[in-house]
């Protein structure tokens, strides 16, 4: 926000100061209200109040209707006010390896360096250093709920760091837990995300299972199926199934349908690859789609194309996520971007010497499938994804006048094709500030800097021994 930095200092004291009070009220006023709500869409100047952990009131002028009393009031003009994204999927223990092989060679590469060389050596400590990482960047950017599909469930400790490291961050997290892939471990996943829901689940932290769609990489005990899907159903969550791509999981997908497996409870990552039939069968079921643009393209998962048209033709409107950080950005601005140019290339491309006319999805699109449609996905629709009143307040405030920005012509346009983390000024999650001013709050980037490095190199040392590497490509 453009204001001046006493102002700012003493907002901040008092949102701290207010943290904990029962009705706390706080009133963002004279922003570009983007609410990604289909029947509030954009106010062009507007006000958002936040009470306690949820939206209050979204409109034009909330001062004039007696909002701005005992509220702590934040002046956002020049700003946009949007919902925080919601990241679908990704692989947040890994984050103290990030860009270790930028240029990686292909699917096989990723496991053989990543899954069979460097996860075997992880202990507790390193899985709560990578997830916290990637949580607390996630926040900086705008994500506000990330879904971790935390795939090194190699131990009840394992899991619980995982879990903490969400907690300790303040973002709003789905901890999705899968056994590891390679190496030894307890045998204590499925069932023991049962213990975690009742020991860590909370306001701010739901559970699923995490499994794969066929048995090929680490055989049967990882491939969903009547045996997890009941598990899921016994313990009340919901399943995120990885690596759905090409024949084999098709034909998974039309055995699942057969047994009454697919649904909203279940959602499908990437989804490249797939044959017409299995589309059929999602669209019928009301399965949910996770897509990952840039690791569907630069990993080259099967056709290497992401999935957005044989979803939408399906009638599914996706998630976006992040995926691994080993070879990929972390933000969702580069999912959205990446989405929006590669849909209308294809599209364009497409229709190119033919009368046809292209079918190309909009930047207002790719907005709602990062935040509204992604937490639909995450089982959080009526939870978040949107500044609808009665929903939580996790919320950010976006500079719109940044030299980048500036001027603010087109709000949606802006935040998907101008916007990055530097713009994000402010971020609330269940109406807590954890970014202000342009900064985390409460994290000591010298101390997670030196934690960072310290596991990082415990974690590269331990795994060359173990062999890892040897897919890194050039
Ligand atoms: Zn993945």
């Amino acid at each position: 926000m453009y204001l001046d930095d006493s102002v700012r200092k003493g907002l901040l004291d008092r949102l701290r100061a207010s943290a904990g009070d029962r009705g706390r009220r706080v009133l963002l006023t004279g922003a570009t209200v983007v609410t990604m709500d289909p029947s509030l869409g954009v106010l062009p100047t507007g006000d958002v109040l936040l009470e306690d952990d949820v939206i209050a009131a979204v409109g034009e002028d909330l001062r004039s209707q007696g909002a701005e009393t005992d509220a702590v009031v934040i002046d956002a003009s020049g700003c946009i006010v949007a919902p925080g994204f919601v990241d679908t999927h990704r692989h947040a223990w890994e984050t103290q390896l990030r860009r270790v092989m930028p240029d990686v060679d292909d699917l096989g590469g990723y496991v053989t360096t990543t899954l069979l060389g460097y996860a075997p050596v992880y202990r507790p400590h390193d899985m709560y250093v990578g997830t916290r990482l990637a949580a607390l960047t996630a926040l900086d950017s705008g994500i506000t709920t990330m879904l971790d599909f935390s795939h090194n469930s190699r131990t009840a400790a394992h899991s619980d760091a995982a879990v903490r490291a969400l907690v300790d961050s303040g973002i709003r997290g789905v901890h999705a837990a899968m056994a590891p892939h390679f190496g030894d471990w307890d045998k204590q996943w499925p069932a023991d995300v049962g213990r975690l829901q009742k020991e860590h689940g909370n306001r701010l932290l739901t559970f699923r299972i995490a499994a794969l769609a066929t048995g090929e990489i680490a055989g049967p005990d990882l491939e969903y199926g009547p045996r997890l899907a009941a598990a899921a159903r016994e313990l009340g969550v919901a399943v995120s199934v990885d690596a759905v791509f090409g024949p084999a999981s098709s034909q998974a997908i039309l055995e699942w349908e057969r047994q009454g497996l697919l649904g909203p409870d279940l959602t499908l990552i990437h989804s490249t690859g797939l044959t017409p039939d299995a589309w059929r069968a999602i669209g019928d079921s009301g399965t949910t789609i996770a897509l990952a643009p840039t690791s569907d393209a630069q990993i080259g998962l099967e056709s290497a194309i992401p999935a957005i048209d044989e979803a939408l033709t399906a009638g599914v409107r996706p998630g976006l996520s992040i995926d691994v950080e080993v070879a990929l950005a972390s933000d969702m601005f580069t999912q959205m971007r990446a989405l929006h140019a590669i849909q209308r290339m294809r599209a364009v491309n497409a229709a190119y010497g033919t009368d046809a006319e292209p079918r190309r999805i909009s930047t207002s699109d790719v907005l709602d499938f990062a935040t509204l449609q992604g937490a639909r996905t995450n089982g959080l629709g009526e939870v978040t994804g949107s500044l609808t009143p009665g929903k939580q307040a996790d919320v950010l405030v976006i500079r719109a006048e940044d030299v980048n920005n500036m001027p603010l012509n087109d709000a949606v346009g802006t935040l998907v094709l101008g916007t990055d983390a530097r713009n994000v000024d402010t971020v609330f999650v269940a109406g807590q500030v954890r970014k202000w001013g342009g900064l985390l709050l409460d994290v000591d980037l010298a101390a997670l800097r030196e934690e960072v490095a310290a596991s990082r190199d415990y974690v590269l040392g331990a795994g060359a021994g173990a062999g890892a590497g040897a897919g890194a490509g050039a």
